[in-house]
């Protein structure tokens, strides 16, 4: 590989699933390399439009305006034949053709491994910006486009509450998170559930039936059970909880199912700042010739680790945060 080579041409994609915050971070990589001096290229349809060509020189006014818009304007897919030596040699043909040294991938960590391959195989120097709003990569503290996730699942939660108590009844709202509990567990903090279910702690439906049927018996009249994707299915656990429920308490069972409106939205602040700056850090660490590595904030301090660290280790949730959630929803 050519170590001493100083990157002048960059390239950035967005791959795999989408999550509010990728146009600030492409948006923030723009501005960094014209900061640096450097040259940049949008990519299409991530890995897909590195094998298809759809490479496309990036001016400021590709990134105006959409600092505040969900979603990301490069447009998000999957890609198989990215899986495969043939496809990846394509990309990187394609990269090379314009010129491009430095690739900046915003999505998860199967992105990060499409990228670590594509450095190791063809010397591109790779950086892996998390951006997904299950908040599972470790090396970061938050992905972006959680916050925004979380955001629009608290709102739901309020809504929802609000004909729980007319009606007296139990919700199970089922949240997204793939594997991971992440969303579940702060939507249960922040929006003041009852009841939690995440994969990281089991399935436990004995459990969550005494603990709902000990409230009701204490007098409360509603119930808010935040059910992660990743655990069980809300309508499954709806069934099984029936069992611990009287009769009256079971007809009053209703289960939502909040889906991939917790994709979309405006970017929250949060993830607006989260995004900038893993955005410019990118760009100063393929400035300083790295390649191989993610980015993230750690205890509010930028971070990159080997791109590897994504999949290598499993981020886990907080202990203390998981009991002072369970302890409030008592
Ligand atoms: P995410 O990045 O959100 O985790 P995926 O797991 O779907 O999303 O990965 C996005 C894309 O990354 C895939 O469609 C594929 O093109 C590429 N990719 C994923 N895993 C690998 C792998 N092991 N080798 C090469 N490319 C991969």
């Amino acid at each position: 590989m050519e170590d001493s080579l100083e990157i002048k041409t960059i390239a950035v994609l967005t791959s795999g699933g989408d999550s509010p915050g990728m146009n600030v971070a492409i948006r923030a990589v723009c501005k960094a390399a014209f900061a640096f001096g450097m040259s940049v290229y949008g990519v299409r349809r991530g890995y897909q439009g590195l094998i298809n060509n759809d490479i496309f020189r990036l001016t400021s006014k590709e990134v105006g305006g959409i600092i505040d818009r969900g979603g990301t304007f490069l447009l998000s897919a999957r890609c198989e034949d990215f899986r495969n030596v043939e496809g990846r040699a394509k990309a990187a043909e394609n990269l090379k053709a314009h010129g491009i040294q430095g690739l900046i991938v915003i999505g998860g960590d199967g992105s990060y491994r499409g990228a670590d391959m594509l450095y190791k195989e063809h010397g591109i120097k790779v950086i892996g910006l998390p951006g997904t709003i299950d908040n599972d990569i470790s090396g970061t503290d938050f992905t972006i486009g959680f916050d925004t996730a979380l955001n629009t699942i608290l709102d739901a939660v309020s809504k929802i509450r609000d004909t729980a108590t007319s009606h007296e009844r139990t919700y199970i709202i089922e949240v997204m998170g793939r594997d991971a509990g992440y969303l579940a567990l702060y939507a249960c903090m922040a929006g003041g559930g009852d009841g939690l279910l995440i994969p990281e702690r089991g399935y436990n439906i004995e459990e969550m039936g005494a603990h709902i049927a000990q409230r009701f018996e204490n007098g409360k009249l509603h119930d808010i059970v935040i059910c992660a994707e990743g655990v069980a299915p809300a309508e499954k656990v709806a069934e099984e909880l029936k069992p611990y429920l009287t009769k009256k308490e079971q007809n009053e069972m209703r289960v939502t199912i909040l889906g991939h409106v917790q994709r979309g939205g405006a970017p929250t602040a949060m993830d607006r700042i989260l995004a900038s700056k893993l955005g410019y850090y990118a760009v100063e660490m393929l400035a300083e010739n790295q390649g191989g590595i993610m980015v993230g904030v750690e205890s509010n301090k930028l971070v990159t680790y080997p791109i590897s660290h994504a999949w290598k280790y499993k981020k886990h949730i907080s202990e203390k945060d998981f009991e002072i959630t369970m302890a409030l929803a008592k």
